[in-house]
């Protein structure tokens, strides 16, 4: 980004209603989503079923980017809650990734050596219905309520972890001040030399890469890595570049991750637009995630077989780093897992 444009995008970022209001003005309320898109009426009552175990939200910026009249938008199908997630199908649970067995304090999930996950707060910008996250007892097991006590004890304690990833949830819900309490926190244990951000803000709400964030950001002296959630080119317009330009400004590595998903991004000619477009926001394709059996997101799911073959498509039609690394998370397993043929 040229220097006029990239000061262009700071101004903007200070202009305008915050991203607090932006936040609380999102749709909620399946009805005026479907107006808004022109869709059938006959969508809504579903919806609106669905809602009700876990609520509809959507940012209006991201809303903007969906095609009208378009039921099948691959950006509305990853928030319209639909009957099929009322369903139970066998083998889709509600903790698919062994979550609840990994506590290692209040908020703290320790699997992994050498890095750790908080679980710093269970709001996100958007919900995202394949979330293997959606039944996670937030409430209980996020580690805001004691104040992030237990989970700094138990790093401070373990010199082994150098990296630890804010994730929820989503961490950028979190004001500056609380984000600023935590690394400050983090900071002063010596072994920690790495911060993560595990945040989809950048792609549905690009408005919270503001002033505060970046000033927050640039005082934090760890190494920062921000791994964004887009799973279709579509996702990424302007606002999004200009986000990621303020971010990689502010001396944050980027990278993202993807899942898999029937109808979202199940073409090898949607995979590959995804990395070129990531590319061109001076992003690196991550992780391509095969779905998580979670209850309700069943009718995401692509067989094992046709995932490998589209990512050995992939492989032949990118350069090496523009490929993301198709894993699955297994429950008790030391790292994630490379999906490869049998
Ligand atoms: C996915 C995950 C990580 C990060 O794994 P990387 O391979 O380092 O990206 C760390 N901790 C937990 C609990 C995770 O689920
Ligand atoms: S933003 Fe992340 S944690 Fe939140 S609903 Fe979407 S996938 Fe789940």
């Amino acid at each position: 980004m040229d220097p006029i444009s990239f000061a262009a995008a700071t101004r903007k970022g200070s202009d305008g209603p915050g991203w607090q209001q932006l936040l609380a003005d999102a749709v909620t309320d399946p009805r005026e989503l479907c107006t808004l898109l022109e869709l059938d009426p006959a969508l809504v009552l579903p919806a609106v079923a669905a809602a009700k175990d876990f609520a509809l939200r959507v940012p209006r910026s991201y809303v903007a980017r969906m095609r009208k009249g378009d039921p099948n938008d691959p950006l509305l199908l990853q928030v319209l809650p639909v009957a099929a997630e009322t369903e139970v199908v066998e083998g889709f649970v509600s903790d698919p990734v062994g979550d609840m067995d990994r506590r290692a304090a209040q908020g703290l999930l320790h699997k992994y050596r050498g890095r750790a996950l908080l679980v710093a707060t269970g709001a996100c910008a958007v919900h995202c219905r394949y979330c293997f996250r959606r039944h996670f007892p937030y409430s209980e097991a996020s580690a805001l309520q004691q104040g992030w006590l237990g989970a700094i004890e138990h790093l401070r304690a373990d010199p082994t972890v150098s990296e630890v990833i804010l994730s929820g949830g989503d961490p950028w819900s979190l004001s500056d001040r609380r984000l600023k309490q935590l690394t400050d926190a983090l900071q002063a244990i010596p072994h920690i030399r790495r911060l993560r951000v595990h945040t989809r803000y950048p792609i549905v709400l690009p408005e919270r890469i503001d002033e505060g964030l970046l000033d927050w950001l640039r005082g934090v002296r760890l190494q920062k890595v921000v791994v964004m959630h887009a799973n279709h080119a579509r996702e990424i317009d302007g606002s999004v570049r200009e986000a990621c330009a303020r971010l990689s400004a502010a001396g944050v590595t980027l990278l993202n991750q993807s899942v898999l998903l029937k109808g979202v991004n199940d073409r090898v000619d949607a995979l590959a637009e995804l990395s070129e477009a990531l590319f061109e926001t001076h992003v690196l394709p991550y992780y391509l995630h095969v779905l998580d059996k979670v209850q309700g997101a069943a009718h995401f799911d692509l067989p094992e077989a046709r995932a490998l073959q589209l990512h050995r498509e992939l492989t032949t039609q990118l350069p090496g780093y523009l490929v993301p690394k198709l894993v699955r998370e297994i429950a008790g397993a030391p790292a994630k897992t490379a999906v490869v043929g049998r």
